[in-house]
């Protein structure tokens, strides 16, 4: 029986991973670790019965370990950084899901592949930040980095059947999010609730704000550029309204492959978990009698500057990805919080960038301390 950890198990890609375990009824769960959602862990702990949990943070952990007590529930309770390793280094399993949001899964990320584990990624700041670090470690330890993200499990179905011939390009899709064809003076009132509706994915509050300003086709081709050994210049962009196609790859010989299905995490997440073998899904299909037609479009780099920053980012290299990455998680913060507009969320990642003296080949601590460093920086930036 395959045994798995899940980081960040009351999120979106969480509850997915374990709708996804429940459906298939084949897979244990070894430990389960979140942010502070007590209430929904313990109603996981209930169904898989994990040996370990982390909550991240302290307080919360032991309101967790009280409420568990008078449940007669028997598992180990941890906190913190050190538990959140303990979760990703539990013996027992084979597969790690790093889906915690944020540059907090980098750390339990490295911890895993050096414990020997395979790692479902859904943590996309991992390889953005570090994946000079991460792409070699995993090498090193022979661990597979198995792509959660729509588009990245795309491009890895697609190269199944390439029996070692290297894509010339990567198609990266788009959805172009609920703001496409907008100019930038309509987007500089958008408020939260209107960012936080996407047309297409139902998923958590701040890769929903990131793709409605591109931020996340920023980092996804940061991501893919690591994932997939290609150049930032050999992957396009395509924006794909329709959610149908969820990448594609082109040969030397012309011939494009593309991945196409529903919208719907559970397809890549439970590729992830069974990768090679398919397993059946009960879910909707896609129906060709009801698209009739798959809608193309192109990015507007203009009044949507993230993505354009983001090549820069990444071509850049060093701790520019950091700062990219870091700069997004706290104007996306502050913009949910009302303290910035929203068309300031890619203007305070453009001044970031300009202002910052990049650091080649950083380690984790550089990454770790740019991060800290720019939280302290921008703690009362605000902007209404
Ligand atoms: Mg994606």
């Amino acid at each position: 029986m395959k045994c798995i950890s899940v980081l960040g198990s009351t999120g979106s890609i969480g509850t997915q991973t374990l709708d996804v375990v429940r459906h298939n009824g084949d897979i244990e769960i070894a430990a389960l670790a979140v942010n502070s959602n007590v209430d929904a862990l313990l109603l996981q702990v209930k169904e898989f019965s994990p040996r370990l949990v982390c909550v991240f943070e302290e307080e919360k952990a032991k309101e967790f370990k009280e409420k568990a007590k008078l449940e007669n529930l028997k598992c180990e309770v941890t906190w913190g950084m050190e538990g959140l390793i303990a979760c990703a280094c539990a013996d027992e399993a084979d597969i790690v899901v790093t889906a915690f949001v944020g540059m907090v899964g980098i750390r339990p990320t490295i911890e895993a592949i050096k414990a020997g584990k395979d790692i479902a990624l859904a943590n996309k700041e991992t390889l953005v930040t570090a994946g000079h670090i991460i792409m070699p470690l995993a090498k090193e330890h022979k661990v597979r980095i198995l792509p959660v993200d729509s588009e990245h499990s795309a491009i890895f179905q697609c190269l199944q059947g390439a029996q070692g011939n290297r894509p010339e390009k990567i198609l990266l899709t788009a959805s172009g999010g609920p703001f496409r064809g907008k100019k930038k003076s309509e987007l500089e009132n958008i408020r939260p609730e209107d960012a936080l509706k996407h047309p297409n994915w139902n998923m958590g509050r701040k890769i929903t704000i990131d793709s409605s300003t591109m931020v996340n086709k920023g980092l996804e081709v940061m991501e893919a550029k690591w994932l997939f050994d290609v150049e930032p210049d050999d992957i396009e962009v395509v924006i794909q309204p329709q959610s149908i196609i969820h990448s594609m790859i082109e040969f030397t010989d012309g011939a494009v492959i593309a991945q196409l299905g529903v919208p719907d995490m559970k397809l890549p997440i439970q590729y992830a978990l069974y990768y090679p073998e398919r397993r059946e899904r009960t879910a909707k299909r896609l129906s060709f009698k009801e698209i009739s037609s798959i809608v193309i479009d192109f990015p507007d780099n203009e009044n949507f500057p993230a993505l354009p920053l983001a090549y820069e980012a990444i071509g850049t290299g060093g701790t520019m990805p950091t700062v990219y990455n870091a700069v997004d998680e706290i104007a996306v913060k502050k913009f949910l919080e009302g303290k910035i507009g929203y068309t300031d969320i890619a203007d305070l990642i453009g001044n970031e960038m300009a202002k910052h003296k990049v650091k080649l080949n950083p380690s984790l601590e550089d990454i770790i301390d740019l991060e800290n460093n720019l939280k302290v920086s921008l703690k009362g930036y605000r902007t209404r």
